[in-house]
């Protein structure tokens, strides 16, 4: 599975913070995404430069959490899983 964050800075980060502070900050990151997503469909704020900006975050802390719980194969395979059933239902083959 395609990795953003290599191994290297995943396992140096981890070493730096520790697990609880990089899995509190994967959720302050995704929190943060939520409000801009928000602030762009509910207030048609002009946003998409934040967006993309919270979205890298989230990124880069998911690559650590995948490390962390050394689940990158199993998320491979329910990415893969879940993109199949996702093209049955649109009928795209
Ligand atoms: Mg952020």
């Amino acid at each position: 599975m395609t990795r953003y964050v290599s191994q290297e800075i995943c396992k140096a980060a981890l070493t730096t913070w520790g697990k609880q502070k990089q899995l509190m900050m994967l959720l302050e990151e995704m929190s943060e995404l939520q409000k801009e997503v928000l602030k762009n469909i509910n207030r048609n704020k002009d946003n998409v430069a934040a967006i993309a900006e919270e979205t890298a975050d989230v990124l880069i802390m998911l690559d650590q959490l995948i490390d962390m719980y050394d689940i990158r194969d199993a998320v491979g395979q329910q990415v893969a899983f879940k993109l199949n059933r996702v093209k049955e239902y649109l009928g795209i083959k």
